[in-house]
C-alpha cells in the first residue's frame, strides 16, 4: 500500500497544525484553506484505513461516521455553530490524497 502524506502526518513524520486528536481520529488545518476555518479529519488506526469513499467495504463502513462524529464534537467544543462537511470521492470528485478524509469548512473564523 502506498503511504500518503496523511499517513506521514499521523506518524508525525511531517508537521501539521493539529487541532483535535483522540485515539481514533486526528484533525489538522488544511494547508490550502478554502474557508476561514478549513480542517481535515482522518482516522488514525491502521484497521480504519481506507483510501476513498469509493473503496468503502463493510469492514470500513463505520469510518465516515467516526469522522463526522469527531467533527461535530470538535465544533461543539469550539462553539462553531455552522459548517460544511464534504468527502471528495475519487478523481472525478476532486480527490487528490488517497487516504479517506473529511473536509470541515466554516465561514466562522475561530482561534485554534
Ligand atoms: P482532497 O482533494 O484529496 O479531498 O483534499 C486533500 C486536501 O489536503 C487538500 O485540501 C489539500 O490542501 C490538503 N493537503 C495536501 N497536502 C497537505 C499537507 O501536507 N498538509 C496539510 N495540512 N494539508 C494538506
Amino acid at each position: 500500500m502506498e503511504r500518503t502524506i496523511f499517513h506521514k502526518i499521523v506518524d508525525r513524520q511531517i508537521p501539521a497544525s493539529v487541532v483535535y486528536e483522540t485515539p481514533d481520529v486526528l484533525a489538522f488545518k488544511d494547508i490550502n484553506p478554502k474557508a476561514p476555518t478549513h480542517l481535515v479529519f482522518i482516522a488514525k488506526k491502521e484497521k480504519d484505513f481506507v483510501a476513498s469513499i469509493t473503496d468503502l467495504t463493510e469492514d470500513t463502513a463505520h469510518v465516515p461516521g467516526l469522522l463526522i462524529c469527531a467533527a461535530q464534537k470538535f465544533a461543539k467544543e469550539k462553539g462553531i455553530g455552522g459548517y460544511k462537511l464534504t468527502f471528495h470521492c475519487g478523481k472525478g470528485g476532486g480527490q487528490e490524497v488517497w487516504y479517506l478524509h473529511l473536509h470541515f469548512l466554516s465561514q466562522e473564523a475561530v482561534q485554534l
